[in-house]
């Protein structure tokens, strides 16, 4: 049996997966990543949840297919509903969906949540409104990453529990990830400049209050990135 290869994508998010954790992937539609740290013997047990019945199928399929029914267990389940404290999650990784997504599935497992040490969270947009739930909730960044993976831009956000206040700037660009300034991190602030840049040329002259959102949100960038022009 091939060894599992994961995305350049998942491969960054499991390098945030601590050697023995036990762990929970929320939305585990192939189950690729708990298999692949399984074979890798960084962890010994795992759960992966799905809701949806097609994935959850072709997740425990792949799991019969590794011989690792004894170490993954497969759940049809919606969000933090895959696990029980008596299971002893340690890591909850919960990627490829919607910052919005990710934070209403947090939001309503929450008082699941106090015996998991570390949540590794990959959303795919909104990662100020999840930056947010999280402060909210008392966890703290540990890391955060970005990267690049066939032609998109992602953000992986690694929380332990702890409190620390962030800024505007910090929910919007990543408190981390700011201070890094990573060629990556730069390439996303460019292009999303450009898309503000070029949504302000359709807006016409008197709608004043757009323009000056739009405007702010611009300068705001331009302030991270530390250009003038
Ligand atoms: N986590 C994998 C990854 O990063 O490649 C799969 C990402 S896939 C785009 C999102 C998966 O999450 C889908 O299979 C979807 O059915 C599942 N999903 C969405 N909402 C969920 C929820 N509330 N609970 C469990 N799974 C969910």
């Amino acid at each position: 049996m091939q060894p599992m290869k994961l995305s350049h994508r998942l491969l960054r998010v499991a390098d945030f997966v601590p050697e023995k954790a036990i762990l929970l992937d929320v939305g585990s539609d192939h189950a690729y990543l708990p298999i692949y740290l399984l074979q890798k013997g960084k962890i010994s047990h795992a759960i992966a949840g799905e809701v949806v019945k097609g994935p959850y199928h072709s997740a425990k399929n792949n799991v019969a297919q590794q011989g690792l029914t004894n170490q993954i267990e497969v759940r049809l389940a919606d969000g933090l509903d895959a696990f029980e404290v008596t299971d002893a999650v340690s890591t909850i990784v919960i990627a490829g969906m919607g910052g919005r997504l990710i934070a209403s599935i947090l939001e309503k497992g929450k008082t699941k949540l106090s015996g998991v040490e570390r949540l590794i969270l990959q959303p795919n947009n909104r990662e100020d409104e999840l930056r947010s739930w999280l402060m909210t909730h008392n966890f703290q960044l540990i890391a955060e990453a970005i990267l690049e993976d066939s032609g998109k831009i992602y953000e992986i956000l690694v929380v332990e529990k702890g409190k620390k206040m962030l800024s505007q700037k910090d929910l919007r660009f990543g408190p981390l990830l700011r201070k890094e300034q990573s060629p990556i991190f730069l390439k996303k602030w460019q292009k999303e400049r450009n898309k503000l840049n070029q949504a302000l040329k359709q807006i016409p002259q008197q709608k004043t209050e757009v323009r000056s959102v739009i405007q702010e949100n611009i300068q705001e960038i331009k302030e991270v990135l530390h250009v003038s022009e």
